[in-house]
């Protein structure tokens, strides 16, 4: 099993050492041949711009769609999950394959950043996952066959699953929690 974080900007560095940490084989993945021998693919938080722009650049859009086609778990979180996202409102989509609308930069400046408890069912029993929001996007709606893992107190949502493919608005990699981690990586055969 080796999982790829697509590392051309934002944090993929974390997602690696989470992986490592947790006795998983992860590698940076820039060209296709990276995501070739992956089992799995995470999409860090970044710039959303940038990522896809280098993605197109390196012709690694059509290859991370396979992957998410082929059933291989496919994990985006805030930027990565506008690269995944179908609907990324005026701009037009990167990956597109994960049937969601989200906003960009949603929660506005005066909360650019803010944390908050999570509860998370599909994590299991308590305790909440801490989550770390920055300049993070929502998902303003999600369509047929979406499970909606995490809300907000508001009932924004901020988590969500579609079979083999995983969106969060926040970032995992940047707690000690490796509870999203394993739940992605509960997705390989
Ligand atoms: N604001 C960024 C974007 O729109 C996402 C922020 C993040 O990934 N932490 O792409």
């Amino acid at each position: 099993m080796n999982i790829a974080v697509l590392a051309l900007q934002g944090a993929f560095r974390e997602h690696v050492s989470m992986l490592k940490q947790m006795g998983v084989e992860a590698h940076e993945a820039r060209l296709p041949e990276d995501l070739a021998r992956a089992d799995g693919l995470i999409i860090p938080g970044g710039e959303s711009t940038t990522i896809g722009k280098l993605a197109r650049a390196y012709n690694l859009i059509e290859p991370i769609r396979q992957m998410a086609r082929a059933g291989k778990p496919v994990w985006g979180t805030c930027a990565g999950m506008i690269v995944l996202a179908k609907d990324i409102g005026p701009e037009p989509p990167h990956v597109a394959v994960m049937d969601v609308k989200v906003q960009r930069n949603a929660f506005g400046r005066q909360v650019d950043s803010f944390e908050a408890d999570l509860d998370v069912p599909a994590l299991g029993p308590p305790p909440p996952f801490h989550a770390i929001f920055i300049r993070a996007p929502l998902i303003e709606s999600v369509g047929a066959g979406i499970e909606v893992l995490a809300q907000l107190d508001d009932g924004t949502i901020v988590a969500a699953r579609q079979g083999n493919l995983l969106v969060t608005s926040f970032h995992p990699e940047l707690t000690r929690d490796p509870r999203f981690h394993r739940l992605f990586l509960d997705r390989l055969a």
